[in-house]
């Protein structure tokens, strides 16, 4: 698509329209109050929350698309000052409340942005934006994919929300007589404290302005900023720290748990342990209260890591991949300290797509019948054991610190011009 029509997240001058995915503040920086570019095209539940997040925008801008309605954009092209008809059709993303993806469609092709999302097909919404996809495209190729890739490596494997909610719930029966601090950001994680709240038929503390968030969400009866009437609070991502768990625990009990897909560990500042370090802290853990959560770490502290994300984990990122097989993939995320190219990885995918082995062997027969099991429709993908992890840390001053063992330039490959992935 030729610059200068439409911007994704990105706030500065010289485009004609722009698109908000969500509002988390990693898609929201350079956008404030004072901002008057364009109009903005984002979700009637981000429409409703953006006036609160910046006070005294000009709402006017707003210009609201709901999940599954397509928006003809007529612009003009900056180099030729010709017309320029673009396409726009809103997918729910699955991630924090509002998030969307948007499926582009002109003369430039099909391009589609994600934003964060998480594709969770054993969820009805998941399964509708893939029917919703499908559709529009009517067998057409994305001819670009920019997509959420944070957990894009084989070493992030997480279950669906679902089961994590209920290892989330199961930590929090198994310990009656303590407190509980569950972090949050200040959007997202809504539908697991909703659910902790109907199976446990209690309310949720959180802070005064997360109460008033969900208030604009429509969560009436569930959450509540009253310390007396229930023991289960949510409390800021950057307060929830090692110190504050323990500060807690000289006043009353406390278990504290982190909804997150990344690991989380103590911060042994010596990146060369890190993987022992994780082992050790684990070690810790209840057998009991773990051997069926396999993938719950138990920390010091009392802290518990419980694999609750809002982003696809590799698994959902391969099969979102397999459905849509566009010609070429792009990674959103390019902070200094998660980024992924996915072409690291999903160039082996696409040989992997590509090899009908797994369908079916020369005999005809099915490889999997034959084998005697599904092992042989394993991806083709080789890891490398320098990628098997990052590490997301706890400082001891209580900061959230991202580290890894790996110097940036040995992570991912670095896209070429010609590099693309083929789709055949
Ligand atoms: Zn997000």
């Amino acid at each position: 698509m030729e610059k200068g029509l439409v911007s994704i997240d990105r706030w500065n001058e010289g485009s004609q329209a722009y698109f908000l995915t969500h509002l988390h503040d990693d898609h929201t920086a350079g956008l404030s109050a004072a901002w008057r570019r364009g109009p903005l095209f984002c979700s009637p539940v981000t429409a409703s929350l953006l006036p609160f997040r910046f006070r005294g925008f000009d709402v006017s801008l707003i210009r609201v698309i709901e999940v599954g309605a397509t928006r003809a954009l007529d612009l003009v092209s900056p180099a030729s000052g010709a017309p320029v008809r673009v396409l726009v059709t809103a997918i729910d993303a699955h991630h924090c409340p509002g998030a969307l993806m948007y499926l582009f469609h002109g003369t430039f092709g099909w391009v589609l942005y994600t934003g964060d999302f998480r594709w969770e097909l054993s969820s009805e919404r998941s399964q509708l934006a893939k029917r919703m996809l499908l559709d529009v495209l009517q067998g057409n190729t994305i001819d670009v994919l920019y997509m959420d890739n944070t957990y894009c490596n084989p070493s992030f494997s997480f279950p669906p929300r679902e089961v994590a909610t209920k290892q989330v719930i199961d930590i929090i029966v198994m310990h009656p007589d303590h407190d509980i601090v569950i972090a949050i950001g200040n959007l997202g994680k809504e539908e697991l404290l909703v659910n902790i709240s109907k199976a446990l038929n209690i309310k949720i503390r959180v802070w005064p302005e997360r109460l008033r968030t969900m208030h604009l969400l429509g969560y009436k009866d569930v959450f509540t900023t009253n310390t007396s009437l229930t023991r289960v609070r949510a409390i800021p991502r950057y307060s929830f720290t090692f110190e504050t768990i323990d500060g807690l625990n000289q006043m009353r009990p406390t278990i504290g748990i982190m909804p997150s897909g990344l690991p989380w560990l103590l911060d042994t500042s010596k990146n060369t342990t890190l993987y022992t370090s994780l082992k050790s802290h684990q070690s810790e853990a209840s057998p009991d209260l773990l051997q069926d959560m396999p993938h719950v770490r138990k920390l010091k502290h009392n802290a518990y890591c419980v694999p609750y994300s809002e982003h696809s984990c590799f698994s959902e990122i391969a099969q979102f991949i397999k459905v849509l097989q566009p010609s070429n993939i792009s990674g959103i995320v390019s902070s200094t300290y998660i980024y992924i190219n996915p072409r690291y990885y999903f160039s082996r995918v696409d040989r992997y797509l590509s090899d009908k082995s797994c369908e079916s062997s020369k005999s005809g027969k099915s490889e999997v019948d034959k084998m005697g099991s599904s092992s042989g429709c394993k991806p083709s993908w080789q890891v490398r054991k320098e990628w098997k992890i990052k590490y997301v840390s706890l400082t001891s001053s209580g900061h959230v610190r991202r580290v890894s063992g790996l110097p940036r330039a040995r992570r991912g490959a670095k896209i070429e011009a010609s590099d693309s992935v083929s789709s055949s």
